[in-house]
């Protein structure tokens, strides 16, 4: 199975190990991280295009902030992410 290269450090998928998060962000998981989506994910390509200190902990693969979070403090580079 391929999995996503940046999957071990991914501040998304740690916070989601950590706080058992909603079947709808394994979902996500399974469609990005470790699905067919992957070279979608804005984080990946965030963190490819501008390192990974501009890609928000709270960012989803989709770039929405996770649910019961906002954008705040985000860097300009998260805040308008190419799609
Ligand atoms: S959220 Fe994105 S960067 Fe993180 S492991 Fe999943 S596909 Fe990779």
């Amino acid at each position: 199975m391929t999995v996503c290269k940046n999957l071990a450090g991914c501040a998304f998928v740690n916070c989601c190990k950590e706080y058992d998060k909603a079947n709808s962000i394994q979902g996500f998981m399974n469609i990005y991280c470790k699905g067919s989506k992957m070279n979608s994910c804005v984080r990946l390509k965030l963190c490819e295009s501008h390192g990974k200190q501009v890609v928000p902990k709270n960012m989803m693969p989709n770039g929405y902030p996770l649910p019961g979070t906002s954008k705040s403090g985000w860097s300009k580079e998260a805040l308008n992410p190419r799609k």
